[in-house]
């Protein structure tokens, strides 16, 4: 059933209430709820055009490469299959090369000679002002703040996510990046992390990210309630799911009175 406050959520309650009773999640999550904890890429921010199909082609051209932004898509999605994470999920920059070299080669790259090129390319990830915010981020992020909700980042990739959240003005409490934290979501030790600075229990925290197997799964394996934003609404049997941020507030069951408008 899903109809507003009585939004109900049969696993998310089984696990608050050891499987003996049904309550409308929102009812539950106004006495519980701490902290939401956000994915970065693709969730709160979309990486620009220099990390897309023409900044591959133009940062191929600087090192003598012919890459046809025609093929990135499908390039990537090869990327994803044949590049696989650390077996540990240790946070490990040689992967993030040989998967940028591994889409360089699949967009006409010459086999042993895209190296230096996704070096580049992996430094251009690092620059914060390759990001930008979705519409939808910032009026997410202060419907949390306005019901005293802590903050928290959660991200995989190479940049400092202290410094980026400080260079985008985010109102965080909390930054947990895989290269200081030294592994990389889903392993539970990165969410762990990010809700014991929190200070906050797993059932007191929701996650919220893009991608279903590093954040959704990550979550839930340690009791995190998570919600999957579907921008393209490629998920759609999804339970726990919404196309935009703007919806965030409804699902996580906040009310706008209680938030003081
Ligand atoms: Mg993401």
């Amino acid at each position: 059933m899903r109809d507003g406050l009585y939004d109900v959520s049969p696993r998310r309650i089984l696990d608050l209430t050891g499987g003996t009773a049904w309550f409308p999640r929102a009812r539950i999550l106004d006495g519980v709820l701490k902290a939401v904890l956000f994915d970065v890429d693709f969730t709160l921010f979309r990486p620009g055009p220099e990390l897309g199909p023409d900044g591959y082609s133009r940062l191929g051209e600087q090192h003598g490469l012919t890459l046809d932004p025609a093929r990135y898509e499908e390039a990537r999605l090869a990327a994803i299959d044949e590049v696989q994470h650390h077996p540990e999920l240790v946070h490990d920059e040689e992967i993030w090369i040989a998967f940028t070299e591994h889409i360089m080669v699949g967009m006409g790259g010459d086999v042993g000679c895209c190296r230096e090129c996704a070096v580049d390319m992996v430094r251009e990830w690092e620059r914060h002002e390759n990001f930008h915010l979705y519409e939808d981020a910032l009026p997410a992020l202060e419907a949390v703040r306005r019901h005293g909700l802590r903050v928290g980042l959660i991200s995989n990739g190479q940049r400092d996510l202290a410094e980026f959240a400080e260079h985008h003005g985010l109102d965080v409490d909390v930054t947990v990046g895989s290269p200081a934290h030294g592994r990389i979501k889903p392993h539970p030790s990165i969410f762990e992390t990010a809700l014991s600075e929190l200070g906050v229990d797993p059932a007191e925290a929701v996650m919220v990210g893009d991608s279903y197997e590093d954040d959704i799964e990550g979550a839930r394996a340690l009791g995190i309630r998570a919600i999957l934003v579907d921008r393209e609404g490629v998920h759609s049997k999804e339970p726990d799911r919404i196309e935009t941020l703007l919806a965030l507030p409804a699902a996580l069951g906040l009310s706008a009175a209680a938030g003081g408008q």
